[in-house]
């Protein structure tokens, strides 16, 4: 059970501060605990509103050792994001945090209606998807270096792939990705296996037999929603099937928001995410206090 902080100014110390049981309904129930998902449950507990935090785990980037291109975070391992998050979170004591799946929503006129895998059922003000994206799993085996050797994003990535980075697939986004690398040699044979030494990939093999030695490789990118909940809520989506979201976060059903990579078209990060997260929190409390 999570607890509900009470604010008491005494005048001599100032602000004091206990705990109670958190009520029903919560502020809102946020489901995913990836950075849209933690930074909003953050942005929400720093005004001090009832948050129950639902992730099924283990999150997009959860097979990289290590995270890059996010501020002060450069290097840092995905699980210790989320840890460190998750333990400032608990210190807000307005925040509960539920390891579990939601299994389904029922959105009514004042309140929604969550229940959980365990069969526990929540009741909120708001419901925010932060539910991410799934990645089209890669062939060749390439998927076993997901994160690591092989990485979609050159941003992200890019920098640790080494001094051979072999892009594979013509489509535009690839070969932006290869501009992105600069060098570019185009090979039109067809990719059909890769070589692995020492558990490490170091060549990629091509039809006919010929192998392209690397030190890393751009692929994927790939992604259909991570939750089947926006589509059983009716969430409308952009033809690309992300959450059609306004600037804060909002979807075309009344009571639910959408942040993360599961309502943004392209530029998928941990910072987008959680900056996307910040603003649908925002949202929300406009509307609990409009
Ligand atoms: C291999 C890889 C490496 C990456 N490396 C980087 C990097 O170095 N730097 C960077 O900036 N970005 C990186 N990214 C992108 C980054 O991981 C994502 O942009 C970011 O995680 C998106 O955050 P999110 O909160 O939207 O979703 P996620 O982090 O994917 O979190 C979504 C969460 O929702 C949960 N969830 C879904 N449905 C439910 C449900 N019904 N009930 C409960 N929980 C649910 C999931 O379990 C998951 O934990 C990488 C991506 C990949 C694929």
């Amino acid at each position: 059970m999570g607890a509900r902080l009470e604010v008491a100014d005494d005048g001599e110390r100032g602000l004091e501060l206990g705990l109670l049981p958190l009520e029903e309904p919560l502020d809102c129930v946020v489901v995913g605990g990836g950075p849209a998902g933690l930074q909003a449950a953050l942005t929400l507990a720093r005004v001090h509103r009832s948050v129950a935090l639902v992730d099924a785990g283990p999150g997009r980037n959860a097979s990289a050792a290590h995270m890059h291109n996010v501020v002060s975070r450069d290097g840092t391992p995905p699980a210790e994001f989320r840890a460190v998050a998750r333990e400032q979170l608990a210190g807000y004591g307005t925040v509960r945090l539920i390891d579990d799946r939601v299994a389904s929503a029922e959105v009514g006129d004042d309140a929604v209606a969550v229940e959980l895998g365990s069969g526990e059922r929540l009741d909120a003000r708001f419901l925010l998807l932060a539910t991410g994206v799934a990645d089209v799993p890669l062939p060749l085996g390439l998927a076993r270096h997901w994160g690591n050797q092989v990485a979609h994003c050159p941003f992200c990535h890019g920098h640790e792939l080494g001094a051979r980075v072999v892009v594979l697939g013509g489509e535009p986004q690839r070969e932006h990705a290869a501009r992105i690398m600069a060098g570019v040699e185009v090979d039109e044979r067809r990719a059909t296996g890769i070589v692995e030494e020492g558990g490490r990939l170091t060549a990629i093999e091509l039809e006919g037999g010929a192998v392209l030695l690397c030190s890393g490789v751009l692929a994927g990118g790939d992604v259909r929603q991570g939750s089947s909940l926006p589509a059983a809520l009716g969430c409308a989506r952009r033809p690309d099937g992300t959450i059609e979201v306004d600037m804060l976060g909002r979807t075309s059903v009344p009571r639910v928001l959408a942040a993360g990579d599961a309502a943004l078209s392209g530029g998928h990060s941990v910072i987008a995410a959680a900056a996307a997260g910040q603003l649908a929190a925002a949202g929300i409390v406009r509307e609990l206090i409009a």
